[in-house]
């Protein structure tokens, strides 16, 4: 993951003019869609994501059942169009691990015993594609699951800290910074992204990958700094929730 680019100059300025504990833009929006039981739209930075939540209903085949609780089916798919390379539509490696890390990450939150034999889908449709749509994903999945009315112990919020910049234009290297929420050129050619999973209120972490290196104290800074961006980003949720119900409530 060396970098041939500057991606933040002395004054600890970004590419993107961010500073170091700066998130990109969010705007959410919940009950987009009709048809299913609870959805939400959300633009974070450049990634366009769309969660739709269906269920809780039997699941299907049979032997996928438990019967003692819900099982939660989380589908992550980007678009062919959500990247500047058109990508081959379908599922992949990747696209089956954020489905895994997602579904395991919801199944901690939503209370899944009140439902046994039922299944939850969860499908997340990334329209565009900018870095960090894993943790958009999981983001609008917890808006989406909360519009849905299933019962949580929390809303779940998802974000990324990493490490850019320890290589100077020339190869050379140098310190680096921990940052918060990476950006596609800084995910590219950064050092580490550490994505993380919270259960908001309790501070549980759900969902915890990495890929790049810290040494353990940028580890715990990255940590810190990306817990930081979830606490932040939950008060969107629940703004973009209030917005919607104050709106219900006021037309009915
Ligand atoms: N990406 C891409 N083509 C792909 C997969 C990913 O262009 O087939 C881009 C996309 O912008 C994505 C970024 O690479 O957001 C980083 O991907 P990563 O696997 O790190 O997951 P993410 O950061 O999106 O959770």
């Amino acid at each position: 993951m060396e970098s041939d680019i500057k991606l933040i100059d002395e004054a600890g300025k970004r590419l993107d003019g961010r500073k170091i504990d700066e998130l990109r833009e969010i705007k959410i929006e919940a009950g987009v869609l009709h048809r299913a039981e609870g959805s939400c739209y959300l633009e974070w930075g450049g990634n366009k994501v769309v969660a739709a939540v269906y269920g809780p209903r039997e699941a299907i085949p049979k032997h996928t059942q438990d019967p003692l609780k819900a099982v939660v089916r989380a589908r992550y798919n980007m678009a062919a169009f959500s990247v500047d390379d058109r990508k081959r539509p379908g599922p992949d490696r990747r696209s089956r691990e954020i489905s895994k890390v997602t579904s395991e990450a919801l199944e901690k939150i939503v209370i899944t015993d009140k439902f046994p034999r039922a299944a939850i889908d969860v499908n997340i449709e990334v329209l565009e594609a900018e870095a960090g749509t894993r943790c958009a994903g999981l983001t609008a999945a917890g808006v989406a699951l909360a519009d849905a009315g299933i019962p949580m112990k929390d809303i779940p919020v998802a974000c990324a800290a990493g490490k850019i910049g320890s290589h100077d234009e020339n190869g050379n290297k140098k310190g680096g910074y921990v940052v918060l929420d990476l950006g596609k050129k800084e995910d590219n050619f950064g050092d580490a992204d550490l994505p993380i999973g919270i259960s908001p209120r309790t501070g549980e972490i759900i969902l915890l990958q990495m890929d790049g290196h810290l040494t353990l104290e940028e580890f715990d800074q990255a940590l810190d700094l990306a817990i930081k961006g979830c606490k932040i980003i939950s008060e969107i949720q629940k703004k973009a929730l209030l917005d919607k119900y104050q709106i219900d409530l006021e037309v009915n």
